[in-house]
């Protein structure tokens, strides 16, 4: 049987594959209905685990998509597999393609000012019908609702929030108490794609299911970060002992 939820170590995803995110995404803001998507990694999955307070967001978003293959792997060892991983940028650069369709009204907040640029003319060029009611790097005090409020006198139709975890997802929740519309992604370095600061892997990579090997290769300081997944995978195992159990 397919699970429409599927819970891995506490943070509950949404089973879909993403051309049904896109469809359904794209519904909600036909219809004027907020949404606040989240997109996590098992990165994501173990600090929210150690924080209550990420935690307790998380389960506020409207969606948890599984970004990740251990996401994927996790899901399998519990016996819930979940049908495809959903990179949040492959959801980002389908939604502006959708925009772009649309003439949706889309802003982009986060990253350093010369990337936010770059990623601002790519998208102008890539996406000439987007009507792009704005763009902010994301180096601001958090604590100032003027960034919110600038943002939604825009009245954006969506939002990409590019400032990594777990500040995009705080921020994107402060937001959604004062916002009646729009769809808000946290996205974390996929302006810094884009823009083409940085390179996503090879598509062998990808499709082998090793894009985390590149990113190593690329990035060697990320080591300390990635060490996340191990310890992701042996936390599952322990969780599908406990189930077992009872
Ligand atoms: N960033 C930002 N404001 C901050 C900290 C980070 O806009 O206060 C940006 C940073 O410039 C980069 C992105 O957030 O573009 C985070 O990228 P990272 O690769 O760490 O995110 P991940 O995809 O791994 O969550």
């Amino acid at each position: 049987m397919e699970h429409k939820k599927v819970s891995v170590l506490g943070v509950t995803f949404d089973n879909k594959t993403k051309e049904a995110f896109l469809k359904e995404l794209m519904a909600r803001i036909d219809h004027k209905k907020k949404s606040f998507v989240v997109t996590a990694n098992p990165e994501i999955v173990m600090y929210a685990k150690k924080d209550p307070n990420y935690m307790s967001l998380i389960k506020e978003a409207d969606y948890v998509i599984a970004d990740g293959i251990g996401i994927i792997k996790g899901s399998k060892m519990l016996g819930t597999p979940i049908v495809e991983r959903v990179a949040g940028y492959d959801l980002m650069l389908a939604l502006l393609d959708e925009a772009n369709q649309q003439g949706s009204r889309v802003y982009l907040l986060g990253a350093k000012e010369d990337v936010l640029q770059s990623t601002v003319a790519k998208v102008k060029k890539l996406y000439p019908s987007i009507n792009l009611v704005g763009s902010r790097n994301g180096y601001f005090d958090f604590s100032d609702s003027a960034v919110i409020e600038a943002v939604q006198a825009t009245q954006p139709d969506i939002v990409f929030v590019a400032i990594g975890y777990p500040k995009q997802e705080q921020w994107i929740h402060q937001y959604m108490r004062t916002a009646s519309t729009g769809l808000l992604m946290g996205v974390g370095g996929s302006f810094d794609v884009l823009s083409g600061k940085s390179k996503r892997a090879p598509k062998i990579f990808i499709k082998l299911n090793i894009e985390w090997l590149y990113r190593l290769i690329k990035q060697p300081f990320r080591i300390k970060r990635m060490m996340a997944l191990p310890r992701f995978l042996r936390e599952v195992k322990n969780e599908k002992k406990q189930v077992s159990k009872h």
